[in-house]
């Protein structure tokens, strides 16, 4: 496929497909199980109408997508963002899927999302769309079945309201239909910072291999949430220097290294990460292209392509965002030798932390944050070396070889259930 092809919203799911057929043409994988891998197993879109504060009545749609569901329940993240569509969904379903089974974690995967721009939205707004998002998908979520989490542009509240929209429905409290909920109705220790932190780990494993000294690296942050904003504070802490972070406004560049929790204060004053004092405003392209040993995409997919990657300086990228590279960069970057951890194994720590969220609601009994933080370091590193040990044996790319370990995985449970009827 040309590269131009690849640069766009759908081909995130045609990208993500083409890491399948590369995976299993290695593993010489019965051609079966890929074409019964490459549909998502249940698409759900729904109408989501809801009362504005001027009167009117808008209506939004939304999706559910599970894509597998061979290893366990399903599990994926909400999405609220303008550009939701079925095709990323779709993608991210799959990608979830991945994810599970790398971490080895026993479930399958789904994504949620709603085609709306939340900024736009007023508190009231936003509980009223997540609550009849959430009534319309009930009748395919729940704890043995699928379990949702959050994503872009969703939060613990809004997590919260999800498990209260569900409950109702049900009649009695089911906090274990969601995770990434506030500690206060069953959430986890950790959950919040579980995937910049499992992040952290992957790139601990890849910097032995790559010879990159940790305390001296300089690292170049794209996206300031959730996984990015805890990427760039861990690192910081352990004596990298951040050069550049960036959020949807633009990003900003100081050779002598920024205080990520002092550009957060910021942030939360101005609304943006730009004009933040002595540094340099730069845009989100030149983010990526800084001279940097580090670079950890954590907003959107599609942002390193392959226009952009013969410039890109960093030897390692951590994918903190989910598909941030297209199909025709991520060979332009192993041409060029750059290590990439890829997605399914760099952000897993969210969907690591949310297993052990929705283990201690079952149970009822609540670890420690220091036991949490134990599990997740234990869960990335055997994982990542895993899939070092695969790249190494097969000579593929960090990315080749965490699809080999997951498709494996997930082909061997359908071998094992049989195809119904
Ligand atoms: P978030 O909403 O907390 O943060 C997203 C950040 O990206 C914001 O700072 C926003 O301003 C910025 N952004 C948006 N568009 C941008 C653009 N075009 N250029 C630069 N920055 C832009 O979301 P999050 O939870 O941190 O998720 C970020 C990525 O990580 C997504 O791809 C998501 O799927 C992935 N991810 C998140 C989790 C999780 O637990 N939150 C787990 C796994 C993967």
């Amino acid at each position: 496929m040309a590269d131009q092809t690849c640069e766009n919203k759908s081909d995130f799911l045609e990208a993500t497909t083409q890491y399948m057929d590369l995976a299993a043409k290695e593993l010489g994988l019965d051609e079966n199980y890929l074409k019964i891998l490459k549909e998502p197993k249940r698409s759900l879109s729904v109408s989501v109408p809801i009362r504005m504060d001027n009167g009117r009545v808008e209506v939004f749609r939304g999706f559910r997508v599970q894509h597998s569901l061979s290893r366990g329940p399903a599990k994926g993240g909400i999405r609220f963002h303008p550009d939701v569509n079925i095709d990323e969904v779709v993608a991210l379903a799959m990608l979830m899927t991945w994810k599970c089974a790398v971490v080895d974690i026993p479930y399958g995967g789904a994504k949620g999302g709603v085609i709306c721009n939340p900024k736009e939205l007023s508190a009231g707004e936003l509980e009223r769309l997540t609550r009849r998002y959430v009534s319309e998908i009930s009748i395919i979520i729940g704890p043995e079945k699928d379990i949702p989490a959050p994503d872009v542009n969703t939060n613990p509240q809004i997590m919260a309201w999800v498990m209260d929209t569900f409950s109702m429905l049900n009649g009695f409290s089911v906090p274990s239909v969601v995770t990434g909920k506030p500690l206060e109705i069953g959430g986890s220790q950790g959950r919040n910072e579980a995937t910049g932190r499992g992040v952290v780990h992957a790139i601990e494993e890849a910097c032995s291999h790559l010879k990159i000294e940790l305390a001296s690296a300089k690292v170049a942050v794209q996206g300031f949430g959730n996984v990015g904003y805890t990427v760039a504070k861990i690192l910081y802490d352990m004596g990298c220097r951040v050069v550049a972070v960036s959020d949807s406004k633009g990003g900003i560049y100081s050779e002598g290294g920024l205080d990520p929790a002092e550009v957060l204060a910021f942030k939360r004053k101005t609304g943006h990460v730009q004009d933040y004092p002595e540094t340099t405003n730069i845009s989100n392209e030149k983010l990526l292209t800084i001279d940097c040993d580090i670079l950890v995409p954590a907003a959107l997919e599609n942002q390193i392509t392959a226009q952009n990657a013969p410039s890109v300086k960093a030897r390692l990228i951590a994918e903190g965002a989910n598909g941030p590279i297209t199909a025709g960069a991520d060979r332009i970057l192993g041409e060029r030798a750059v290590m990439v951890i890829p997605d399914i194994l760099a952000n897993a720590g969210g969907v690591v932390v949310s297993y052990f969220e929705w283990v201690q609601g079952l149970q009822h009994f609540f670890w420690s944050e220091e036991e949490v933080n134990r599990q997740l370091r234990r869960r990335m590193t055997d994982s990542f070396r895993k899939v070092y040990a695969i790249k190494e044996k097969h000579g593929a790319s960090m990315r080749v070889a965490a699809y080999m370990l997951a498709l494996e995985k997930v082909a061997t449970a359908h071998q094992l259930r049989g195809l119904y009827p």
